[in-house]
Parts: structure tokens; sequence; C-alpha cells
């Protein structure tokens, strides 16, 4: 429904569906509700939508906040109680999305060589955190990630693909944006 009245650019009608609903819409209606905001580029719906999504409980939502713990990474850092298998795993995910089509974009970065150019881009705060999430969650639970930056280009592909490997729904809050990640699709349409 939500898919139906927000592809046809009804977003009011389709919010106010949603706010109607007898039961608390979850991750798939807000999601859906979310990628139209996008579509259709309605940003006040589309932050609405949003916050709905962050105040989800994360027992209903599938949100992962681990056993209530908040977990936070930083770029090549290797502090974590878990660095060695988070890095170890990583590797064989960029393994798998290359494989899958995913090519580095290490022309972001100058003067290093390529490998490890892809070192640098594939340490990047999110892809610790996503990999650390992939390894403490069941399979098929939707991953969800802050940055208190903007995702770059590379991550962004990169998640994408990494969705499409694991067959795990992604969201990633970042400073401005608010991607969803599914399949190998992202809900922004690939503008970034
Ligand atoms: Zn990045
Ligand atoms: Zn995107």
């Amino acid at each position: 429904m939500v898919d139906l009245l927000g592809g046809a650019g009804q977003l009011d009608c389709t919010w106010n569906f949603i706010q109607d609903m007898p039961i608390k819409p979850g991750i798939s209606v807000l999601g859906a509700m979310l990628g139209a905001c996008k579509i259709h580029k309605n940003v006040e719906l589309g932050e609405k939508a949003a916050d709905k999504l962050f105040e989800l409980d994360p027992n209903e939502g599938g949100l992962v906040e681990l056993r209530k713990e908040v977990h936070t990474f930083y770029s090549r850092s290797t502090n974590h109680p878990q660095s060695k298998r988070i890095y170890a795993f990583l590797e064989t995910l960029g393994d798998e999305t290359k494989a899958a089509g995913y090519v580095p974009h290490t022309n972001s970065i100058h003067d290093v060589e390529e490998d490890v150019k892809e070192q640098l881009l594939g340490s990047h705060s999110e892809r610790l955190a996503i990999a650390f999430e992939l390894l403490n969650t069941s399979p098929g639970m939707t991953l969800h990630i802050r940055k208190n930056l903007r995702v770059c280009v590379d991550c962004h592909d990169a998640t994408k693909y990494i969705s499409l490997v694991t067959g795990r729904e992604i969201i990633v809050r970042d400073l401005r944006r608010f991607p969803h990640f599914k399949n190998g699709n992202c809900s922004c349409g690939y503008y970034w």
C-alpha cells in the first residue's frame, strides 16, 4: 500500500495512511515511505519518516543496538575487542563485493600504492561498524549505523554491494542523509 501510494507521488496521502494505521508502522513501511520521499524529493515528509524510523523500539523494528550497548568505531582503529575478527571479515567481504562488481574509488586518494588506497578506504569507521554488526546479529536482521560525518562515496558504493552479497538491509544515518540499502540498491537512487 505504501509502495503504491508513495510510488504515485501521493505522499501526503500516504503519510496520513501510515499515521492512521491500526498497528505501529515498522521498518519496511517507513523505509518505503522514506524511499518514496527521496524519489519525489519531499524533504519535509522524508525527515518525519526518518525520525519515526529511529523511534522504533529496537526489539520490534530489528534495529541493532547490541544488548543496549552502543559501539563506536573510528576509521582505521584497532582498539575494539573484536578488531581482529572485524578486519578479517572485512577482507572476505571485500573479495565478495568485488566479485559482485564493486570497484573501490581509489582515485580520491593520492600518493600511495593502489592496495594501500583500498585499505585506507576499506577501514573507514562505517565499514568497521557494518562488519561488526554483521558478525554479531542473526541472519536477516536489518543493520543500523549512525555516522557523525558524511558517508563517503566509496563507503556508499561498498555498502550497496555489502547489502547485495549478505542479503541484509542496511540503514545508515549520517550528518546529511539517511540512505537505506537493500539488495544492492540504495534509497537515494544513486545520487551521492
Ligand atoms: Zn568511507
Ligand atoms: Zn544512496
